[in-house]
């Protein structure tokens, strides 16, 4: 096993439905930490950033509609298998496909309306695109090791 960081967004419409705390009760009773967190209201460029690999999607546009409709909390998050691990608790990527007990079956919408399809939460799908966002959204001194 490989202790890894990778980067959550906690979407618009979970902070807005405040499933901030829900959310974060099955990060930690999954054995991820939290060493970096901040608020942030995502402009087009974060989104493109995030999202270069869909830009040329016929979803992109709604899609950055979304991300920037309100705040979202972003988080680095340290653990055993973080990647991997932080995948398998948010679910599918479409709610109403995601396992019981996940993160977008507990809370995104199963009812999508047209446009983005709102999934309450991101996370890296690579190692590399981990460290890709980490270090796009958090500078060095703004990430803690635990240190105890
Ligand atoms: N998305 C969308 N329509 C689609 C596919 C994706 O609106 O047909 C949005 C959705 O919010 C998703 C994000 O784009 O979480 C990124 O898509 P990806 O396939 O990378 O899914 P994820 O990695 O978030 O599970
Ligand atoms: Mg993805």
């Amino acid at each position: 096993m490989a202790l890894e960081r990778t980067l959550t967004i906690i979407k618009p419409d979970a902070v807005a439905a405040n499933n901030i705390g829900n959310i974060l009760a099955i990060i930690e009773v999954a054995g991820l930490r939290v060493i970096a967190a901040k608020m942030l209201h995502m402009s087009d460029e974060h989104t493109e950033s995030l999202y270069e690999e869909h830009k040329k999607r016929p979803f992109y546009a709604s899609l950055a509609g979304y991300m920037t409709s309100g705040p979202v909390l972003i988080m680095v998050l340290e653990g055993e298998n973080a990647v991997f691990t932080l995948r398998k608790i948010m679910g599918a990527t479409i709610p109403k496909d995601a396992e019981t007990s996940t993160i977008r079956n507990l809370y995104a919408e199963h009812e999508q309306k047209d446009g983005a399809l709102e999934n309450a939460i991101h996370g890296s799908d690579s190692i590399a695109n981990a460290q890709r966002e980490i270090v796009f959204f958090f500078k060095p001194e703004e990430i803690s090791s635990r240190t105890r």
